[in-house]
């Protein structure tokens, strides 16, 4: 009889015979694993080796675990990927925290009325939480709020598993509430609406974008004022992230960068290497896809894309 081994994920450190690690590839180099907790992944056993722990952790967990929850393409991390990824990683507030695990929830209940279980220990990251006692807590809250309830025999939270519904008043919440970001399909750009540029909407960052499973979307003039206009806001809300390509230095892209970045979407920043040092002093922190040819942007903002937001279902 052959023993279990046991295993520890590499990315949220939960170990026991139920992590499984299967040969993905590159001869051996590629490794898929499948957690309860991040469910699944392919890690490149370099990565695994050599990466520093603290790029690691719940929030990558989370990341990964909102990928396989949307049906994306299995996420694939390795040492070019894992910094661009980190980078890309939101901080929720408490609020939004709670936004997500009820979205979440939304998303597991098959009908209104029928409960979703939950499994505290491999559920943290549908809260985007560290830690079982944050999680609870994001669902005590819901309960209090009464958005959630408890369906169990004797509505108690306890146990390794507990049933919940989302409540009538948890149903408007959510109808209320913006449509999931991880089911926009929509990516806005913000550039330079000059004639020197317009070939480089049309060309590589439009089938970047394409090719990435978005849809491109650029309003088709310059704004009148520098004032972003309802339509800009309706459609910068209505995007899965933006691409914000600085190059000529126009204050409207940076405006609706800003606005994006307010309103917790990634932002794609670019820029031509020529402009790179008048890159605005405040977004210089940012990581810039810095290009000097279309075939070179195109190639860049595709990789980006598919690192950091995950290839969409559009195309
Ligand atoms: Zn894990």
């Amino acid at each position: 009889m052959t023993e279990a081994r046991v295993q520890t994920c590499p990315i949220c450190k939960l170990s026991g015979d139920q992590i499984v690690r299967e040969n993905a590839g590159d001869f051996g180099r590629l490794i898929r694993i499948k957690c309860p907790r991040c469910k699944e992944f392919i890690i490149s056993h370099f990565t695994e080796i050599t990466a520093q722990d603290s790029l690691f952790g719940p929030k990558l967990s989370a990341w990964i675990r909102s990928r396989n929850e949307q049906h994306a393409e299995i996420p694939q991390i390795n040492n070019d990927r894992l910094k661009d990824i980190q980078a890309g990683l939101p901080n929720y507030s408490p609020r939004e925290k709670q936004i997500k695990l009820l979205q979440n929830i939304e998303r597991k209940t098959e009908y209104p009325g029928k409960a979703v279980q939950i499994v505290p220990e491999y559920d943290i990251p549908l809260a985007w939480a560290s830690t079982q006692e944050e999680f609870l807590y994001y669902i005590e809250s819901l309960i209090e709020r009464g958005l959630l309830r408890i369906t169990g025999k004797d509505h108690q939270i306890n146990g390794l598993i507990f049933p919940v519904a989302i409540t009538a008043d948890g149903w408007d919440y959510l109808e209320q509430h913006e449509r999931h970001i991880e089911e926009r399909t929509q990516a806005f750009v913000a550039m330079s609406f000059s004639k020197d540029l317009k070939p480089i909407w049309e060309g590589p960052i439009f089938r970047a974008i394409e090719k990435g499973g978005y849809k491109p979307f650029r309003v088709d003039a310059e704004p009148h004022s520098d004032r972003i206009d309802v339509k800009i806001i309706s459609e910068i809300k209505n995007s899965r992230f933006i691409v914000a390509d600085v190059t000529e230095q126009k204050r409207g892209v940076y405006f609706e960068a800003g606005y994006a970045l307010g309103l917790g979407l990634p932002v794609i920043w670019c820029v031509r290497r020529d402009d790179l040092e008048n890159v605005h002093f405040d977004t210089r922190q940012y990581n810039h896809i810095v290009w000097e040819t279309m075939e070179d942007l195109e190639n860049q903002l595709y990789n980006f894309i598919c690192a950091i937001i995950g290839k969409g279902k559009e195309v």
